[in-house]
């Protein structure tokens, strides 16, 4: 029998798991915080050993393992986590003044073949639990020697690893729920960003959750036919449903959106600063210009810097604002899906 993941619990439902076990309600709350901790039930020292031995028959412990780190001049800290299954997805951890943010993953691969993106060149392989995700931000907050609440080195969480979250829609909301509990990690949905390649039902069905996180869309062009020609997903869902949804999203929370543009040749013209600018009349926004990271078989050209100034100052103009990324960790291969590519590829070859 598959076991059950110990970081898939809220505290509340860990006490129903332990009652129906005839185990005592306080026990839930010490086994509940070790497993915020990250703990393995082994270490979980004031438990007795016979209830240490029941747990581990049922529960994993450590959904996620850091499988390796990589740390880049600038503080960025790349890792590639193993999952039990043995499958490997990755997640960076960026360094802030106001705190340390976590981009994490949400799927192994991804099924929507945007022609840019690492994630997908394999096609999806598998959804990941909550609890995986939750592992992926703990096995972290561990690492750093945070702890829970207040002590907690993870501040905020970045749904922008591989995988297309909106494609793992129930897990992904269960995920946020669980690191958002009171007395877990307990981060704040106001800091937990979901980017999207832009599903736009989903996009509906997560207003509707009235959940106060950050809702981030891929954006990377402005009509119909170029979005097409980078983005599948643009086939299935056209701009004006996109925006429909990113509309029905912002009047349900009335929390800024925020684009993420890739400063391609092409998609960087004054018109294109200018339908940005309609498509957004009405919602509160902000606009994340990202440097192309070169992907293998991308045929993305990245635009020019004269190019690149003149459409920012174009959005400028029509009353958009906008920043350009930093780059962080471009040295140790910081874009979703490279590394886990190059280091299985480079494992393969051994
Ligand atoms: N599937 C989600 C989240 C993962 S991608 C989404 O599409 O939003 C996270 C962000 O990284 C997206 O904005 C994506 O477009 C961007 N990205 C992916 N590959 C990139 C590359 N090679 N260069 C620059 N940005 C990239």
């Amino acid at each position: 029998m598959e076991k059950k993941i110990l970081q898939e619990y809220t505290l509340d439902e860990l006490k129903c798991l332990m009652d129906q076990r005839s185990v005592k309600r306080f026990r839930a709350e010490q086994i509940y915080s070790f497993a915020c901790n990250y703990t393995p039930i082994a270490e979980m020292s004031n438990l007795p050993k016979e209830l240490r031995e029941q747990l581990t028959e049922e529960f994993d412990d450590r959904p996620v393992e850091i499988y390796k780190k990589y740390e880049s001049k600038d503080g960025t800290v790349k890792f590639l986590f193993k999952l039990q299954d043995n499958n490997i997805v990755e997640g960076v951890l960026m360094k802030y003044k106001y705190g340390n943010t976590i981009c994490i993953s949400t799927q192994v691969g991804c099924a929507m073949g945007c022609v840019f993106c690492a994630s997908g060149i394999d096609g999806k392989i598998r959804n990941l639990k909550a609890g995986e995700m939750v592992g992926e931000v703990l096995a972290v907050n561990q690492l750093l020697g945070g702890g829970l609440k207040e002590d907690r080195k993870i501040t905020n969480i970045v749904l922008m690893g591989s995988g297309e979250p909106l494609d793992n829609f129930d897990n992904v909301a269960r995920f946020i729920e669980l690191i958002s509990y009171k007395s877990s990690i307990n981060i704040s949905p106001r800091n937990i960003s979901l980017s999207t390649c832009g599903l736009a039902p989903k996009i509906k069905k997560l207003a509707d959750l009235d959940l106060q996180i950050t809702l981030t869309i891929s954006l990377h062009a402005t009509t119909d036919e170029n979005r097409r020609a980078i983005m599948k997903v643009a086939n299935v869902y056209s701009l004006a449903d996109l925006f429909e949804s990113i509309h029905y999203y912002f009047n349900k929370t009335h929390r800024r959106v925020v684009f993420e543009y890739i400063l391609s040749k092409g998609n960087v013209s004054k018109a294109d600063a200018k339908r940005i600018a309609s498509l957004c009349k009405g919602l509160s926004c902000h606009v994340n210009m990202i440097p192309i990271n070169k992907t293998p078989n991308s045929p993305l050209v990245p635009a020019s810097d004269i190019k690149t100034r003149e459409f920012f100052e174009e959005l400028k103009a029509n009353g958009i604002s906008a920043t350009t990324r930093r780059t962080l960790g471009s040295d140790i291969d910081g874009a979703c899906g490279q590394l886990r590519r190059r280091v299985l590829s480079e494992e393969n070859n051994t």
